[in-house]
């Protein structure tokens, strides 16, 4: 088996893409006489600063003897645009995925979480079986070294999903796409729920066409490769250059980390319960804030959280949060603040404590001073303090989730399964 990884070809600005890149490897390694067992797109950590934007990866696992898959990376890496941001690089593993050294493993494990640093990468790839080639400063080289150790390193603990990539051809980069958002629609609600995120439906938005200059015409995601490739044939439009089937790591909420609230730090994405400890409030620019806290052996710890205004209905459900909910809060965390992506309300706030009406008259009551419970002003009646009074909840307990415009490459969908407590899928 030999393992090409490669990253870091696109830019912003320039468009490309590195899955178009793969696109291209697989059909070179195919040319060459080699057998294609599995493309992989992996996102890696959402949080690192040298990100385009979902810091993807991509390896393709071949029959290709080292040498010519060698070639065939470097020869990829020559499509990545030119530019001070771009720092091609490229990984091979010749070997079998048994034989591939723990230290690469833990370094893909490390990349989903940890920020590091091309001297980390070399540490491994300077080891006999592999081979490393850059340009710039190679920097791709840690993306692609994490994607060639991603297989062995997840396939049975993460629940890989696909990604049917179309491309146009290269003379219609830049240009205003074309597809029938009808066909997209019709497709995406067939194949609905195996294939997930195709549209956001309440919006009335086809999310798989991106808005960048890049390759891409439109990706579908979902749980079974045929279906994602049905969707994307069914799919009416502009010519399509290229189709590309990935195996991923999107979807999947790879990135996230169980963690106590004074555990947290910036630059970890994180899944963690505690309770509200500061309602919701909308500040200017729509983006809804409340915060959470926890108390442990070692004193309080709390953490904000924001729902942003592109996460639009999303934030009515945060709004609806009360203190004293109990709530899994999953996210990124920067600057202090976990930007959500989903949350699960645990245990709602049933009822809130209110100054007593007078039991003779029914006059609200008065504080008769501090300690001293309430006193009726009208017929002098007491009470010992303030009562419940039962709340009518707007949310019910579960999961919500951003919609699928909002949504991140790596978190993964409600509609997917796999939680701990009833979801509401957006869709
Ligand atoms: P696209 O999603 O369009 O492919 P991108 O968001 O993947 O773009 P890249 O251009 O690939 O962005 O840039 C990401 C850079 O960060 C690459 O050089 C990659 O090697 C590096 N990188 C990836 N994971 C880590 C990590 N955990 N720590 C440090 N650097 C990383």
């Amino acid at each position: 088996m030999t393992v090409i990884g490669i990253d870091d070809t696109d830019s912003r600005t320039a468009g490309m893409c590195t899955t178009y890149a793969g696109a291209r490897l697989v059909e070179r390694v195919e040319d060459a006489g080699g057998r294609v067992e599995r493309a992989l797109l992996v996102r890696l950590n959402p949080a690192v600063e040298h990100k385009t934007r979902g810091n993807g990866a991509v390896a393709i696992h071949c029959t290709l003897p080292p040498d010519r898959a060698f070639e065939l990376a470097e020869d990829a890496l020559s499509l990545a645009v030119e530019g001070e941001r771009t720092s091609p690089g490229g990984v091979v593993w010749s070997g079998s995925l048994t034989d591939l050294p723990a230290a690469a493993m833990n370094f893909s494990r490390a990349a989903i979480h940890e920020e590091l640093a091309i001297a980390d990468a070399a540490r491994i790839f300077d080891r006999p079986g592999f081979r490393a080639t850059g340009r710039q400063k190679g920097r791709g080289r840690i993306g692609a070294l994490a994607a060639v150790g991603a297989w062995a390193a997840f396939e049975a603990e993460w629940d890989w999903s696909y990604e049917c990539l179309s491309y146009r051809p290269p003379d219609r980069w830049g240009t205003d796409r074309v597809v029938d958002e009808a066909s997209v629609f019709s497709a995406a609600a067939e194949a609905y729920p195996t294939v997930w995120d195709t549209v956001d439906r309440a919006a009335g938005e086809a999310v798989c066409v991106p808005h960048t200059p890049g390759p891409v015409l439109y990706g579908i995601r979902g749980d079974e490769p045929d279906a994602v490739c049905a969707v994307a044939d069914a799919i009416d439009g502009e010519p399509v250059a290229r189709r590309q089937l990935y195996v991923t790591n999107q979807g999947t909420d790879a990135h996230l980390q169980s963690a106590m609230v004074s555990e947290v730090v910036n630059g970890g994405a994180y899944r963690l319960t505690a309770t509200v400890t500061v309602p919701p409030e909308t500040r200017e620019g729509g983006h809804v804030f409340f915060t959470v806290g926890e108390e442990s052996t070692t004193g309080e710890a709390d953490l904000r959280c924001v729902a942003f205004e592109p996460t639009k209905r999303f934030r009515d459900q945060v709004r609806a949060l009360r203190v004293g909910d109990r709530v899994t809060v999953c996210g990124e965390v920067g600057d202090g603040t976990l930007k959500l992506e989903k949350f699960a309300l645990r245990e709602p706030v049933q009822a809130e404590l209110v100054t007593p009406d007078c039991p003779e008259c029914g006059r609200s009551m008065s504080s008769a001073g501090r300690a001293a419970g309430y006193r009726c002003r009208d017929c002098g009646t007491t009470a010992p303090g303030r009562v419940e009074r039962p709340l009518d909840r707007a949310i019910e307990p579960g999961w919500y989730e951003v919609p699928p415009r909002a949504r991140r490459h790596v978190a993964r969908p409600l509609i997917r399964g796999g939680f701990d407590a009833p979801t509401h899928p957006e869709r």
